[in-house]
């Protein structure tokens, strides 16, 4: 049974850049989470490290719009695109009851200001007449994940999330009204959504359906996620187990964020696969905390929104192999104020850089020590 606990908040809108992580990849820095706690309750959910009952109690912020509206309004013109729902999605079916998503939109609207929606849900159709309003200004797009066509499998590892029909039939209807539609496949879980002809069975598909572009990156595991997706391993085919234990502890690594990632070898090549199949089926590809940039085709998310954009490493890493040559503190500077960047910025950016771990576990990237400019980063074999 699911609990649902309404909660007037004091805040909606907040930034998102505490982790180095997401500091050093997101061009979007902005989210805002109208409920706490997700009923879709995936394996491999990462917000369930917030609080074990994650999927079983859900804060609903029933202000929401009143706070959307009193701090759009404060940051009027000067807001970047916000996420609505980096730890929950936005249309689960709490949203069928509270209608907030739906309200808060309204407000964007009103304020000329942009955001993005991140759902699995068709209930997002519901909202398709001021979605449409939004994306018509460059306000809005819908990021929508699927990473399976295979019906049993999507039970087994989204249990509580909308069919695969209803999730193909949203993408269908969002393309139709000219609503920009990101598909998110994401994440490929290894040894189980990776397999090469099933991959391209689901990009041509999305790709007939009229999405634009392809947003993949492969799964983290941090304590709470492995616990948890150790136990459906288990069901699925125990032995995963050990192949999953060999790809992340004996030839994985810790990112910035503390998450386990898959040895590099495996998550370049899957996600190459899945570059050559959108450029296959004329879709663009990028992909979210990968650092695989040579594989990209538009930004990681690939939403072309108005509104501010932090640089990303994406921008810094362009810059290296452009000017093929070493890149200096100085240079990287420069970059960020181009962008228009806050003091605070370029202080954690001169930071990161001094403790080396701008590039840290970027392909491709050196560091080396410049006895007149310091540390400096070059393109590997350069
Ligand atoms: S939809 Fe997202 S937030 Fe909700 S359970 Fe699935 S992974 Fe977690």
């Amino acid at each position: 049974m699911i609990i649902y606990e309404e909660k007037y908040a004091k805040h909606l809108i907040h930034p998102i850049d505490r982790s180095w992580e997401i500091w050093r990849f997101c061009p979007h820095r902005f989210a805002a989470n109208i409920y706490i706690g997700c009923s879709h309750a995936c394996v491999y959910c990462y917000a369930r490290s917030l609080r074990p009952d994650y999927h079983k109690r859900i804060e609903v912020r029933i202000n929401a719009v009143e706070i959307a509206r009193k701090e759009l309004k404060e940051w009027k013109g000067r807001l970047q695109p916000v996420n609505l729902g980096s730890a929950t999605d936005p249309y689960q079916p709490a949203e069928e009851k509270y209608k907030l998503v739906r309200g808060v939109l309204e407000e964007f609207y009103n304020f000329n200001s942009p955001c993005f929606i991140a759902t699995k849900s068709d209930l997002v159709l519901r909202d398709i007449d001021i979605i449409s309003k939004l994306s018509s200004k460059k306000l809005c797009a819908v990021l929508f994940t699927i990473i399976t066509l295979d019906k049993e499998l999507k039970k087994m590892i989204e249990p509580f999330s909308p069919s695969v029909e209803r999730r193909l039939n949203a993408i269908r209807e969002l393309s139709e009204a000219k609503i920009p539609v990101n598909i998110r496949i994401d994440p490929i879980l290894p040894y189980i959504n990776d397999d090469p002809a099933m991959l391209e069975e689901l990009i041509s598909t999305i790709a007939d359906l009229g999405a634009r572009h392809v947003i993949s990156s492969v799964l983290k595991i941090s304590k709470t996620v492995w616990k948890n997706f150790r136990i459906f391993l288990g069901k699925y085919d125990r032995t995963l187990i050990r192949k999953y234990e060999r790809l992340y502890f004996k030839k994985g690594f810790n990112d910035l964020a503390g998450y386990r990632r898959a040895e590099t070898k495996y998550r370049y090549k899957v996600l190459k696969q899945i570059a050559e199949l959108c450029k296959k089926h004329k879709l663009t590809f990028g992909t979210c905390k990968e650092g695989f940039f040579d594989l990209h085709t538009e930004r990681c998310s690939g939403l072309k929104l108005k509104g501010r954009y932090y640089p990303s490493l994406e921008n810094y890493w362009k810059f290296l192999y452009e000017r093929r040559e070493s890149t200096s503190l100085e240079d990287i500077i420069h970059i960020a104020e181009s962008f228009r960047t806050s003091k605070k910025y370029r202080r954690k950016l001169r930071t990161a850089w001094f403790k080396g771990i701008l590039f840290k576990d970027i392909p491709g990237i050196k560091q080396e020590k410049d006895l007149e400019k310091g540390i400096v980063y070059m393109v590997q074999g350069d």
